[in-house]
């Protein structure tokens, strides 16, 4: 069966002198993994269109596991991010962070948008702490992995609620349980006020919040961990490079 679809190359590796493998975030069919045949010849008509970052249209022979790619027409190529390190960090953080979370061939339609824009977005930004936070906070809602901001993640207790968060439980913590609970670690106020409002906002309203830069590492500091135990449930590589330089 083949395959015409939108997609984003989240990334390529090499398999022979000549050919590749690239995985592809789709707009209909999900992930795919697509088999590229002599993309690494500099005038093979795959060869701009198969780095991490670009998007475009792409048709592709669907055979399960791995695909082969049949056509692919450039869309966006996205080079700016490559210009700079710390915005080609972040976008590299944004394309693992969709790689290692979901599944093969399971669509996620409204994901694709946000990767979409992101990536756009992050061309022009210079606020990489406000645009990583935004991102991944709007990644793990989209997939259904919300914190619980509002009410004990422990009991459910809506009273006594203080700021206090456990990675592991999953949410704000309130006082009578956080003797119990190891992880358990205080966060500023502003920092769960942000994560609030952001997780009640749509994207565009949250980018647009100004934050302090210290503020902002430390809910950077709280999602990554969140990321790591419940959403990629293993260290990003992206990650380790973005926080220890
Ligand atoms: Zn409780």
């Amino acid at each position: 069966m083949e395959i015409r679809t939108q997609g984003i190359v989240l990334s390529r590796k090499r398999v022979s002198d000549n050919d590749l493998l690239i995985a592809l975030f789709t707009k209909t069919q999900g992930k795919v993994r697509l088999y590229v045949n002599g993309a690494r010849h500099i005038k093979s008509r795959f060869h701009m269109v198969t780095h991490p970052f670009v998007s475009g249209s792409f048709l592709y022979k669907d055979k399960g596991e791995l695909g082969t790619l049949i056509q692919a027409d450039l869309e966006k190529s996205r080079m700016p991010l490559r210009e700079n390190y710390e915005r080609l960090m972040v976008g590299t953080y944004m394309l693992e962070l969709i790689e290692v979370s979901v599944e093969l061939s399971d669509p996620v339609p409204r994901l694709y948008d946000l990767l979409d824009f992101a990536l756009d977005a992050l061309m022009a930004a210079n606020d990489y702490g406000l645009i990583r936070a935004v991102y991944t906070l709007k990644v793990i809602q989209r997939l259904g992995f919300e914190p619980q901001v509002s009410n004990c993640a422990s009991c459910g207790a809506t009273n006594e609620l203080v700021a206090l968060f456990s990675v592991s439980t999953g949410g704000v913590i309130c006082k009578a349980c956080a003797p119990e609970i190891a992880d358990v670690k205080r966060i500023s106020l502003e920092a769960l006020k942000w994560i609030n409002v952001g997780l009640k906002s749509p994207y565009a309203t949250i980018q647009a919040l100004g934050a302090s830069d210290t503020m902002m590492a430390s809910v950077n500091k709280l999602l990554d961990a969140y990321v790591v135990a419940h959403v990629a449930r293993r260290p990003l590589k992206s990650l380790e490079l973005l926080t220890n330089p």
